[in-house]
């Protein structure tokens, strides 16, 4: 794909390997992926007519290359309802930012300001991601999101490509499942439309296979008939002057 190749090699004459937000979405909406609507601001005069744009509530998210985990910089601002939140979030990022790369000893670029999306129905959190094994070159993997990933490491893996028929069977293999099917009066969850998004990311990385890791976390499941967006991506991808190497 073109635009992703353009991508990649803007980022790489930019002396990066992590592909931006807009960008990384840039690509997986051209692949056809939910992604909520989104724009990209360099100020706070700029931000409230992108605001405006997108549709309120919006979120603003810290936009640098130097920031990999916004939230640990205090650089997502969520469920802004008017001009005068998203004027003050503008600020509090960029000043969050800038105290994140004091305390980590680094400089955080702050020129590109901040990506602005809209404020989601989150449903259920899952995650989908990508892994290059040297051995094995890409995997895919899923799980539920927060402490089902994170402290119980409920995820399962397939090597890509995979068929419908292997998403679906990972999509069921995780052992909190159960929790797709509804809980707590919640409906079913929209599997379907998540296994359209995990053969997309499928794909994508098939043909882009410059590409070391993708990060979709949080992916929003909503239920059933209701679909499933990618609320955060992260794309990293290799440095053609270390070819073989691999971020693991
Ligand atoms: P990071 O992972 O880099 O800290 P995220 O974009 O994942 O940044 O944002 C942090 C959290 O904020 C997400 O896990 C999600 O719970 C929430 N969030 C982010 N974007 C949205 C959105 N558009 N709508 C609703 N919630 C969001
Ligand atoms: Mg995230």
């Amino acid at each position: 794909m073109k635009l992703a190749k353009k991508i990649f090699e803007t980022a790489l004459s930019e002396g990066r390997t992590f592909v931006l937000e807009h960008e990384a979405k840039d690509i997986m909406k051209a692949y056809g992926i939910p992604i909520p609507a989104y724009a990209t601001a360099a100020t706070a005069d700029e931000a409230v007519v992108e605001s405006a744009n997108v549709g309120y509530p919006v979120v603003l998210k810290i936009l640098s290359k130097d920031v990999l985990h916004k939230s640990d910089a205090g650089g997502v601002k969520l469920n802004l309802k008017n001009e005068d939140d998203v004027r003050k979030a503008f600020d509090e990022i960029m000043k969050n930012a800038k105290k994140y790369g004091e305390e980590q000893g680094h400089d955080v670029d702050l020129s590109r300001g901040v990506f602005i999306t809209e404020f989601a129905e989150m449903g259920t959190e899952v995650i989908i991601g990508v892994i290059k094994d040297p051995q094995f070159s890409h995997a895919i993997m899923f799980g539920l999101g927060g402490i089902f990933v994170e402290v119980l490491k409920d995820v399962t893996f397939r090597l890509i490509p995979l068929t419908k028929a292997d998403a679906y069977e990972m999509v069921h293999e995780i052992k909190a499942a159960k929790i797709l099917e509804g809980v707590r009066g919640q409906g079913p969850r929209d599997v379907d439309a998540l296994v359209e998004v995990i053969l997309a990311v499928s794909k994508m990385i098939s043909e882009n296979p410059e590409i070391n890791e993708l990060d979709c976390n949080p992916v929003a499941l909503l239920e059933k008939g209701k679909g499933a967006l990618v609320v955060d991506a992260r794309i990293l991808i290799e440095d053609p002057n270390k070819k073989g190497e691999s971020t693991h």
